[in-house]
């Protein structure tokens, strides 16, 4: 049996990042940027005020006060959008909106709030230092600044911060696009009335959707019945629009009825293999087709199949897209109950973790660990994690958890 560690490096090891592209600037989001973002404009391009109010020049207004404001008469009027070259002459104001460039002689905008509001005469009853409420040309980013760094996964703030530096476009890895096929004679869609013997369709639907929470373009293809050829051919219709495929099911280690292993034993070079974990011991990974795409061959019990999904898949989608993997944060916790777990297997036990204190986080095992019980997942969010070489933890014991995305 492999330990989790070594499969997990196997497989990263395995993963050549996507080719990078210019991608227009509407579909960069969730994107990974490929090079550093520098500001070519200074931001703001040009000095413009902060405040609905009046343009000055500080020295016009330093003795006014409420019981001596200052008159000054307004040449104009500046809204935001102005583009026209405008001046004041000393002694004089202008009316400016907020965004609107500065008039050349102005240093200072005084807030409508501190004068009378008046259109041709105002009359302004707070004195400001020199620059107050001028936004100047370059004060959140120079020419030649670091705006986004190599490697950052594009967020709408992101987006927001190319848009206003001008980028229409920028050298990005597209999101991962993942198939799911899941397999089995026993597999029917939603909505269709079961008779025994039968149940719902959840994996690939489950796993679709993790690839899709996580940033990828994720397909879900139709139940494949537990055949050799359909398999094969599902898995090479699959190939030609996907980064990455994923399969459920067929991969136990219990002989004829193992459709997945069966097909992928002659296309490709994926490896089964036990891993020393629980829930999901029975993993397969390798290159499949002409531009060896990545596939998991993911165990068909619904918890095997999502815990798998978030320990080996979702660090292998950060690879493809050259992020170091480190979605998953470990952080230590107590136990309030005692868990169990079979010997030189590393478990994964479902939890609640209390989030809400802050100082000694604790961490309650759910009843319900078998691998089927996808309703005790779903009240998780959290695994704790137990070491290969544990067999049982007592109450109160310090333990690592994972937190579900
Ligand atoms: P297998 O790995 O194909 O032997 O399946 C193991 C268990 O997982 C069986 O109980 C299957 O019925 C169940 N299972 C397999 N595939 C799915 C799926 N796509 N959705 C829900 N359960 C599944
Ligand atoms: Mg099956």
């Amino acid at each position: 049996m492999d330990s989790v560690d070594k499969y997990l490096a196997e497989v990263l090891a395995a993963i050549v990042p996507l080719a990078s592209h210019e991608v227009a600037l509407a579909d960069t989001l969730g994107t990974v940027l490929d090079g550093d973002v520098t500001a070519q404009w200074p931001l703001p391009s040009f000095d413009n005020s902060a405040m609905d109010g009046y343009a000055v020049r500080a020295a016009d207004v330093a003795g006014a006060s409420a019981d001596h404001p200052v008159s000054l008469p307004v040449v104009g009027e500046i809204p935001a959008g102005d583009t026209a070259s405008r001046a004041i002459e000393p002694g004089t104001c202008i009316r400016i909106m907020t965004g609107a460039p500065m008039p050349d002689g102005a240093d200072t905008v005084i807030p409508v709030e501190a004068t009378d509001g008046g259109t041709e005469v105002v009359s302004i009853r707070e004195a400001a230092e020199r620059g107050f409420s001028v936004r100047l040309a370059g004060g959140d980013a120079q020419p030649g600044d670091l705006l986004l760094s190599s490697g950052t996964r594009l967020g709408a703030v992101h987006v927001g911060l190319l848009a206003a530096a001008g980028r229409a476009a920028v050298r990005a890895r597209r999101r991962p696009r993942v198939a799911v096929i899941s397999t089995g004679n026993e597999l029917i869609e939603p909505g269709t009335a079961l008779v025994p013997g039968q149940i719902w369709e959840s994996n690939a639907t489950m796993l679709a959707a993790a690839a899709r929470q996580a940033g990828c373009d994720a397909h879900r293809f139709p139940v494949v019945r537990d055949d050799t050829d359909a398999v094969l051919s599902a898995v090479q219709s699959a190939l030609s629009g996907a980064d990455l495929l994923i399969t459920s099911g067929g991969v136990s280690m219990g002989g004829e009825h193992d459709v997945v292993k069966a097909a992928l034993s002659t296309l490709g070079t994926v490896t089964f293999r036990k891993v020393a974990m629980q829930p999901g011991m029975p993993q397969g990974f390798g290159m499949v087709g002409p531009g060896r795409t990545p596939i998991f061959t993911l165990p068909g019990n619904p918890v095997s199949a999502y815990v798998s999904f978030c320990l080996f898949v979702l660090p292998a989608l950060d690879a493809l897209q050259d992020l170091s993997p480190e979605r998953i944060a470990a952080r230590p916790a107590t136990l309030t109950k005692p868990v169990h777990s079979p010997a030189n297997k590393r478990s994964f036990l479902r939890g609640i973790l209390d989030r809400a204190s802050d100082h000694v986080t604790q961490v309650t095992p759910l009843t319900g660990q078998a691998s089927h019980q996808l309703a005790s997942l779903a009240r998780a969010n959290a695994l704790i994690i137990v070491p290969e070489d544990v067999t049982s933890l007592a109450a109160g014991a310090a333990v690592d958890v994972l937190e579900l995305p």
